[in-house]
Protein backbone atom coordinates (compact mmCIF):
# COMPACT_ATOMS: atom_id res chain seq x y z
CA UNK A 1 0.00 0.00 0.00
CA UNK A 2 1.80 3.46 -0.88
CA UNK A 3 1.61 5.96 1.90
CA UNK A 4 0.53 9.63 1.45
CA UNK A 5 3.23 11.84 1.20
CA UNK A 6 1.83 15.07 0.88
CA UNK A 7 -1.37 17.04 1.57
CA UNK A 8 -1.05 20.76 1.18
CA UNK A 9 -3.13 23.73 0.06
CA UNK A 10 -2.43 25.34 -3.15
CA UNK A 11 -4.59 28.33 -4.70
CA UNK A 12 -6.19 27.55 -8.01
CA UNK A 13 -3.92 29.18 -9.54
CA UNK A 14 -1.02 28.64 -7.79
CA UNK A 15 0.68 27.19 -10.88
CA UNK A 16 0.71 30.17 -12.40
CA UNK A 17 4.86 31.11 -12.19
CA UNK A 18 4.93 34.71 -13.64
CA UNK A 19 5.55 37.43 -11.40
CA UNK A 20 2.38 39.93 -12.37
CA UNK A 21 -0.73 39.09 -13.72
CA UNK A 22 -2.51 40.99 -16.39
CA UNK A 23 -4.61 44.13 -15.07
CA UNK A 24 -8.12 43.83 -15.57
CA UNK A 25 -10.91 46.31 -16.49
CA UNK A 26 -10.05 47.89 -12.62
CA UNK A 27 -6.61 48.54 -13.40
CA UNK A 28 -5.59 46.11 -10.75
CA UNK A 29 -2.47 43.88 -10.82
CA UNK A 30 -2.13 40.62 -9.24
CA UNK A 31 1.71 40.81 -7.89
CA UNK A 32 3.41 37.06 -7.31
CA UNK A 33 6.04 37.33 -4.44
CA UNK A 34 8.22 34.60 -3.85
CA UNK A 35 11.20 32.95 -1.99
CA UNK A 36 12.55 30.95 0.79
CA UNK A 37 11.86 30.83 4.93
CA UNK A 38 12.34 28.25 7.57
CA UNK A 39 13.06 25.51 5.58
CA UNK A 40 10.38 25.83 2.94
CA UNK A 41 9.04 28.43 0.26
CA UNK A 42 6.76 31.68 0.40
CA UNK A 43 4.32 32.63 -1.80
CA UNK A 44 2.68 35.79 -1.77
CA UNK A 45 -0.07 37.38 -3.64
CA UNK A 46 -1.46 41.18 -3.36
CA UNK A 47 -3.57 43.13 -6.07
CA UNK A 48 -3.19 46.77 -6.14
CA UNK A 49 -2.25 49.22 -8.51
CA UNK A 50 1.41 50.63 -9.40
CA UNK A 51 2.90 48.50 -6.54
CA UNK A 52 6.54 48.54 -5.89
CA UNK A 53 6.27 44.80 -5.34
CA UNK A 54 10.03 44.09 -5.40
CA UNK A 55 9.95 46.73 -2.36
CA UNK A 56 7.55 45.51 -0.62
CA UNK A 57 9.86 41.73 -1.09
CA UNK A 58 12.20 43.39 0.67
CA UNK A 59 10.22 44.35 3.54
CA UNK A 60 8.58 40.81 3.93
CA UNK A 61 12.25 39.15 3.20
CA UNK A 62 13.54 41.38 6.43
CA UNK A 63 10.58 40.68 8.66
CA UNK A 64 11.12 36.89 7.98
CA UNK A 65 14.76 37.46 8.55
CA UNK A 66 14.30 38.79 12.14
CA UNK A 67 11.61 36.31 12.85
CA UNK A 68 14.42 33.25 11.93
CA UNK A 69 16.59 34.95 14.66
CA UNK A 70 14.34 35.50 17.56
CA UNK A 71 13.00 31.99 17.68
CA UNK A 72 14.39 29.29 14.73
CA UNK A 73 15.79 26.61 16.97
CA UNK A 74 18.10 25.43 13.54
CA UNK A 75 19.93 28.64 14.50
CA UNK A 76 22.64 28.31 17.07
CA UNK A 77 22.64 31.74 17.77
CA UNK A 78 18.68 32.49 17.62
CA UNK A 79 17.38 34.24 20.71
CA UNK A 80 15.56 30.70 21.41
CA UNK A 81 18.39 28.90 20.42
CA UNK A 82 20.43 30.88 23.40
CA UNK A 83 17.69 30.52 26.09
CA UNK A 84 17.37 26.40 25.46
CA UNK A 85 20.98 26.48 25.92
CA UNK A 86 21.04 28.51 28.76
CA UNK A 87 20.83 25.98 32.27
CA UNK A 88 19.63 29.82 34.48
CA UNK A 89 16.26 29.96 35.61
CA UNK A 90 16.53 33.18 35.87
CA UNK A 91 13.71 35.08 34.07
CA UNK A 92 15.04 36.26 30.94
CA UNK A 93 13.69 39.55 28.85
CA UNK A 94 12.01 38.26 25.31
CA UNK A 95 11.76 40.33 22.02
CA UNK A 96 7.92 41.33 21.07
CA UNK A 97 7.61 38.66 18.57
CA UNK A 98 9.00 35.49 21.08
CA UNK A 99 6.82 36.86 23.41
CA UNK A 100 3.86 36.77 21.57
CA UNK A 101 4.49 33.78 19.98
CA UNK A 102 5.03 31.70 23.46
CA UNK A 103 2.07 33.41 25.15
CA UNK A 104 -0.13 31.93 22.21
CA UNK A 105 2.05 28.51 22.50
CA UNK A 106 0.85 28.30 26.35
CA UNK A 107 -2.90 29.64 26.10
CA UNK A 108 -3.06 26.64 23.22
CA UNK A 109 -1.11 24.20 25.10
CA UNK A 110 -3.98 24.93 28.02
CA UNK A 111 -7.24 24.88 25.97
CA UNK A 112 -6.19 21.54 24.16
CA UNK A 113 -5.20 20.09 27.59
CA UNK A 114 -1.31 19.84 26.69
CA UNK A 115 -2.39 18.18 23.25
CA UNK A 116 -0.10 21.05 22.20
CA UNK A 117 3.02 21.41 24.12
CA UNK A 118 6.22 23.26 22.81
CA UNK A 119 8.17 21.59 25.48
CA UNK A 120 8.24 19.01 23.07
CA UNK A 121 11.49 19.54 21.68
CA UNK A 122 13.75 16.72 23.38
CA UNK A 123 11.51 14.19 22.57
CA UNK A 124 10.67 15.40 19.16
CA UNK A 125 15.13 15.00 18.67
CA UNK A 126 15.05 11.49 20.48
CA UNK A 127 12.63 10.55 17.55
CA UNK A 128 14.36 11.78 15.40
CA UNK A 129 12.47 14.97 13.82
CA UNK A 130 14.71 17.77 15.49
CA UNK A 131 17.72 20.14 14.72
CA UNK A 132 20.00 17.49 16.03
CA UNK A 133 20.09 14.04 14.39
CA UNK A 134 18.04 11.52 12.80
CA UNK A 135 18.51 7.97 14.58
CA UNK A 136 15.52 6.24 12.65
CA UNK A 137 15.15 3.67 15.67
CA UNK A 138 13.12 3.57 18.11
CA UNK A 139 14.25 4.96 21.36
CA UNK A 140 14.33 2.76 24.66
CA UNK A 141 11.42 2.77 26.97
CA UNK A 142 14.06 3.89 29.88
CA UNK A 143 15.12 6.78 27.68
CA UNK A 144 12.08 7.86 26.33
CA UNK A 145 10.93 8.38 30.54
CA UNK A 146 14.00 10.30 31.51
CA UNK A 147 13.17 12.64 28.53
CA UNK A 148 9.78 12.69 29.16
CA UNK A 149 10.80 13.72 32.81
CA UNK A 150 12.28 16.92 31.39
CA UNK A 151 9.08 18.26 29.42
CA UNK A 152 6.12 19.99 30.16
CA UNK A 153 4.36 23.44 29.92
CA UNK A 154 4.10 23.76 33.72
CA UNK A 155 8.07 23.75 33.90
CA UNK A 156 7.85 26.92 31.96
CA UNK A 157 6.62 30.55 33.02
CA UNK A 158 5.78 33.72 30.96
CA UNK A 159 5.22 36.61 33.36
CA UNK A 160 5.37 40.66 32.60
CA UNK A 161 7.27 40.12 29.21
CA UNK A 162 9.82 37.82 31.13
CA UNK A 163 10.45 34.08 30.03
CA UNK A 164 11.97 31.80 32.78
CA UNK A 165 12.92 27.88 33.10
CA UNK A 166 11.68 25.70 36.23
CA UNK A 167 14.39 23.34 35.25
CA UNK A 168 17.95 23.89 33.69
CA UNK A 169 17.31 21.04 30.93
CA UNK A 170 14.10 22.92 29.33
CA UNK A 171 13.82 22.91 25.75
CA UNK A 172 11.35 25.04 23.53
CA UNK A 173 10.14 24.20 19.99
CA UNK A 174 8.31 26.54 18.46
CA UNK A 175 8.52 25.27 15.23
CA UNK A 176 4.64 23.95 14.95
CA UNK A 177 2.74 27.48 14.89
CA UNK A 178 6.11 29.43 14.10
CA UNK A 179 4.86 29.52 10.48
CA UNK A 180 1.47 30.51 10.83
CA UNK A 181 3.17 33.08 13.00
CA UNK A 182 5.18 34.27 9.90
CA UNK A 183 1.68 34.06 7.81
CA UNK A 184 0.33 36.64 10.27
CA UNK A 185 2.77 38.82 10.81
CA UNK A 186 3.64 39.20 6.73
CA UNK A 187 -0.26 39.49 6.25
CA UNK A 188 -0.52 42.70 9.11
CA UNK A 189 3.03 44.05 7.43
CA UNK A 190 1.33 43.72 4.37
CA UNK A 191 -2.04 45.43 5.47
CA UNK A 192 0.52 48.38 7.29
CA UNK A 193 1.28 49.42 3.44
CA UNK A 194 -2.62 50.03 2.60
CA UNK A 195 -3.04 46.49 0.86
CA UNK A 196 -6.25 44.52 1.64
CA UNK A 197 -6.28 41.86 -0.93
CA UNK A 198 -3.72 39.77 -1.06
CA UNK A 199 -2.99 35.73 -0.41
CA UNK A 200 -0.07 35.03 2.16
CA UNK A 201 1.54 31.14 2.14
CA UNK A 202 4.55 29.53 3.76
CA UNK A 203 5.07 26.11 3.98
CA UNK A 204 1.56 25.53 3.41
CA UNK A 205 -0.14 27.70 5.65
CA UNK A 206 -2.33 30.49 4.30
CA UNK A 207 -4.42 34.00 5.40
CA UNK A 208 -6.31 35.54 3.06
CA UNK A 209 -7.98 38.71 2.16
CA UNK A 210 -10.71 40.48 0.22
CA UNK A 211 -10.45 39.63 -3.62
CA UNK A 212 -8.23 38.64 -6.46
CA UNK A 213 -7.50 41.22 -9.38
CA UNK A 214 -10.59 39.65 -11.07
CA UNK A 215 -12.73 40.68 -8.26
CA UNK A 216 -13.58 37.05 -7.52
CA UNK A 217 -12.96 35.48 -3.84
CA UNK A 218 -9.77 33.27 -2.98
CA UNK A 219 -10.66 30.23 -3.46
CA UNK A 220 -8.54 27.57 -1.53
CA UNK A 221 -8.05 23.50 -2.57
CA UNK A 222 -7.79 20.98 -0.68
CA UNK A 223 -5.58 18.03 -2.46
CA UNK A 224 -6.63 14.82 -2.34
CA UNK A 225 -4.50 12.47 0.28
CA UNK A 226 -2.70 10.52 -2.37
CA UNK A 227 0.54 10.50 -3.40
CA UNK A 228 0.34 9.44 -7.00
CA UNK A 229 -1.65 12.60 -7.93
CA UNK A 230 -2.14 15.81 -7.48
CA UNK A 231 -6.15 16.48 -7.59
CA UNK A 232 -8.28 18.07 -5.90
CA UNK A 233 -9.94 17.06 -2.72
CA UNK A 234 -11.96 19.90 -1.74
CA UNK A 235 -12.37 23.99 -2.95
CA UNK A 236 -12.95 26.35 -0.09
CA UNK A 237 -13.82 29.54 0.12
CA UNK A 238 -12.00 31.03 3.63
CA UNK A 239 -13.00 34.44 2.86
CA UNK A 240 -11.02 36.85 4.79
CA UNK A 241 -9.33 34.03 7.50
CA UNK A 242 -6.06 32.13 7.47
CA UNK A 243 -6.45 28.17 7.11
CA UNK A 244 -4.02 25.52 8.47
CA UNK A 245 -3.63 22.09 7.78
CA UNK A 246 -1.68 19.53 9.59
CA UNK A 247 -1.20 15.90 8.62
CA UNK A 248 0.64 12.61 10.34
CA UNK A 249 2.19 11.97 6.98
CA UNK A 250 3.91 14.34 5.32
CA UNK A 251 7.81 13.72 7.48
CA UNK A 252 8.03 10.67 9.10
CA UNK A 253 10.27 7.38 9.19
CA UNK A 254 9.71 3.64 9.30
CA UNK A 255 11.36 0.89 11.80
CA UNK A 256 10.30 -2.46 11.84
CA UNK A 257 7.57 -1.69 9.45
CA UNK A 258 6.07 1.03 11.36
CA UNK A 259 5.88 4.59 10.41
CA UNK A 260 6.74 7.06 12.84
CA UNK A 261 5.16 10.44 12.62
CA UNK A 262 6.63 13.84 13.24
CA UNK A 263 3.90 14.69 15.87
CA UNK A 264 4.33 13.62 19.23
CA UNK A 265 1.89 13.04 21.66
CA UNK A 266 3.40 14.20 24.93
CA UNK A 267 1.30 12.34 27.31
CA UNK A 268 2.45 8.85 25.61
CA UNK A 269 6.48 10.68 24.54
CA UNK A 270 5.47 8.89 21.36
CA UNK A 271 4.82 9.97 17.72
CA UNK A 272 1.40 9.64 17.14
CA UNK A 273 -0.61 6.58 15.46
CA UNK A 274 -4.05 6.55 15.03
CA UNK A 275 -6.22 7.32 11.48
CA UNK A 276 -7.20 10.82 11.58
CA UNK A 277 -4.86 11.39 8.12
CA UNK A 278 -5.38 15.41 8.21
CA UNK A 279 -7.18 18.08 10.11
CA UNK A 280 -7.60 21.74 8.46
CA UNK A 281 -9.02 24.65 10.48
CA UNK A 282 -9.94 27.98 9.23
CA UNK A 283 -9.54 30.62 11.55
CA UNK A 284 -8.70 34.75 11.53
CA UNK A 285 -5.36 33.71 12.66
CA UNK A 286 -2.66 31.89 11.14
CA UNK A 287 -0.62 30.95 14.11
CA UNK A 288 -3.77 29.94 16.35
CA UNK A 289 -5.04 28.22 13.00
CA UNK A 290 -1.38 26.37 12.88
CA UNK A 291 -1.60 25.29 16.47
CA UNK A 292 -5.28 23.95 16.57
CA UNK A 293 -4.45 21.97 13.59
CA UNK A 294 -1.42 20.20 15.68
CA UNK A 295 -2.89 20.23 18.49
CA UNK A 296 -5.91 18.56 17.12
CA UNK A 297 -3.99 15.67 14.69
CA UNK A 298 -2.19 14.96 18.84
CA UNK A 299 -5.77 14.20 19.96
CA UNK A 300 -6.97 12.02 17.13
CA UNK A 301 -10.44 12.23 15.23
CA UNK A 302 -12.91 11.33 17.96
CA UNK A 303 -11.70 14.08 20.82
CA UNK A 304 -10.28 16.54 17.86
CA UNK A 305 -14.22 16.62 16.64
CA UNK A 306 -15.35 17.11 19.78
CA UNK A 307 -12.95 19.86 20.67
CA UNK A 308 -13.60 21.86 17.60
CA UNK A 309 -17.46 21.58 18.52
CA UNK A 310 -16.78 22.53 22.33
CA UNK A 311 -14.84 25.52 21.06
CA UNK A 312 -16.51 26.57 17.99
CA UNK A 313 -14.11 26.10 15.17
CA UNK A 314 -14.38 25.33 11.36
CA UNK A 315 -13.02 22.08 11.64
CA UNK A 316 -12.59 19.67 8.62
CA UNK A 317 -10.61 16.33 9.02
CA UNK A 318 -9.74 13.39 6.49
CA UNK A 319 -10.11 10.15 8.32
CA UNK A 320 -8.38 6.99 6.31
CA UNK A 321 -11.00 3.77 7.15
CA UNK A 322 -11.39 0.51 5.45
CA UNK A 323 -13.33 1.44 2.67
CA UNK A 324 -11.10 4.76 1.87
CA UNK A 325 -10.89 8.03 3.11
CA UNK A 326 -13.73 9.92 5.04
CA UNK A 327 -14.37 13.75 5.52
CA UNK A 328 -16.17 15.10 7.97
CA UNK A 329 -16.05 18.91 9.46
CA UNK A 330 -17.74 21.03 11.73
CA UNK A 331 -20.95 22.89 11.08
CA UNK A 332 -18.97 26.05 11.45
CA UNK A 333 -16.71 25.49 8.56
CA UNK A 334 -19.62 24.41 6.14
CA UNK A 335 -20.05 28.14 5.06
CA UNK A 336 -16.41 27.73 3.49
CA UNK A 337 -17.24 24.65 1.25
CA UNK A 338 -17.78 25.42 -2.09
P1 LIG B 1 2.04 19.95 10.82
O1 LIG B 1 2.04 20.85 9.61
O2 LIG B 1 1.92 18.50 10.49
O3 LIG B 1 1.12 20.44 11.90
P2 LIG B 1 4.11 21.36 11.99
O4 LIG B 1 5.38 21.53 11.27
O5 LIG B 1 3.16 22.50 12.10
O6 LIG B 1 3.43 20.08 11.39
O7 LIG B 1 4.38 20.90 13.47
C1 LIG B 1 5.11 19.72 13.74
C2 LIG B 1 6.39 20.08 14.48
O8 LIG B 1 6.04 20.54 15.80
C3 LIG B 1 7.27 18.87 14.68
O9 LIG B 1 8.24 18.80 13.68
C4 LIG B 1 7.88 19.13 16.04
O10 LIG B 1 9.01 19.97 15.94
C5 LIG B 1 6.80 19.89 16.79
N1 LIG B 1 5.89 19.03 17.57
C6 LIG B 1 5.67 17.71 17.49
N2 LIG B 1 4.72 17.31 18.34
C7 LIG B 1 4.30 18.42 19.00
C8 LIG B 1 3.33 18.67 20.02
N3 LIG B 1 2.59 17.72 20.54
N4 LIG B 1 3.20 19.95 20.45
C9 LIG B 1 3.96 20.95 19.93
N5 LIG B 1 4.88 20.78 18.98
C10 LIG B 1 5.05 19.53 18.50
MG1 LIG C 1 1.15 22.98 12.58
Amino acid sequence: MQYINRLVLATLASLILSGCFPSNDLGRKEYLLQGNTMGTTYNIKVVGENLDSGKLQQGIDEKLKQLNQEMSTYIADSELSKFNRSTSLEPVKVSTGLARVVKEAMRLGELSNGALDVTVGPLVNLWGFGPEYRPETVPSDELLSTTKASIGLDKLTFENGLLAKKIPGLYVDLSTIAKGYGVDLIAEFIETHGINNYLVEIGGEMRLKGFKHTGELWHVAIEKPLSTERAIHQIIVPKDNAVATSGDYRIYFEADGQRFSHIIDPKTGKPINHKLVSVTVIHPSSMTADGLSTAMMVMGEEKALAFAEKNDLAVYIIVKTEHGFVEQSTVKFMQYLK
